[in-house]
């Protein structure tokens, strides 16, 4: 199927303005990275059409992409920067992983300055298309796939600037808290089927945990050992 590149690059740039009239996009790092992340070679060939509508679209096996603006939004209050290593958890397409990427490893900026993004995907079908999607769109340097059970966190690379989960979990798990450093942020959507709220949680230097809530938000769950076994 052929698309038209230019277009594709137009109204990115008119959703991103959007997104800063409407407040999800402050800082110029959170800009310009969902101004250089391809968000169509995340999606299916039949849905690329409707990459650019603020809304989440199915990626198969029962998940979503989330929308832009909430990607932006968790970017935006991670707070992350140059350098950072990252823990996503929910790979799902791996567009919200190649957006931090862009933020911790700029397209623009010396490898030497690159940070890391590792995302873990616990369905193995997308955790594969998300590595092609990846590798096509030029991030696979940068952002490590794991197939494994998030709730749990990877301990192989830990510990992290900071932990994205991108599925609602019953409560923070507690190997996360264990995996973010002293001074670190994560930013978890928390609650039930129906009720969920986005948090920041802040460890500070003596390993305390402070919880703030942001926003409401609607999530699939985030399913395993320390998140949901099922809705309830
Ligand atoms: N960040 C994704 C993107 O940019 O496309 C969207 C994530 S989607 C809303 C949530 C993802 O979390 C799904 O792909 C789902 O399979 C995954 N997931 C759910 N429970 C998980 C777990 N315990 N570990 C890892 N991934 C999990």
């Amino acid at each position: 199927m052929r698309y038209d590149y230019e277009s594709m690059a137009d109204k990115r740039r008119r959703l991103v303005e959007k997104l800063v009239r409407e407040g999800y996009i402050h800082s110029e790092k959170v800009l310009s990275a969902m101004l250089r992340v391809p968000r169509e070679e995340f999606l299916p060939e039949d849905l690329r059409h409707l990459a650019y509508e603020d809304t989440p679209l199915p990626i198969g096996m029962g998940q979503t992409i989330s929308a832009p603006h909430m990607v932006a939004l968790m970017c935006e209050v991670a707070d992350l920067d140059v350098g950072m290593k990252v823990l996503e958890v929910g790979t799902g397409s791996g567009y919200h992983a190649a957006v931090i990427a862009e933020i911790v490893a700029p397209s623009n900026r010396s490898r030497e300055e690159w940070g890391h993004v590792y995302s873990i995907e616990r369905v193995p079908e997308l955790a594969k298309k998300a590595m092609e999607n990846l590798r096509r769109s030029g991030y696979a340097d940068r952002v490590t796939v794991i197939i494994g059970d998030g709730s749990k966190g990877y301990p192989d690379a830990a510990p992290y600037d900071r932990i994205i989960v991108t599925a609602a979990a019953p409560d923070i798990p507690k190997p996360l808290i264990e995996q973010l450093k002293k001074g670190g942020k994560m930013v978890i959507p928390i609650g039930t089927r129906y009720l969920q709220y986005l948090y920041v949680v802040e460890k500070d230097k003596d390993g305390r945990i402070k919880k703030k809530p942001v926003t409401s938000c609607l999530f699939v769950p985030l399913i395993g050992e320390y998140g949901w076994k099922e809705w309830e």
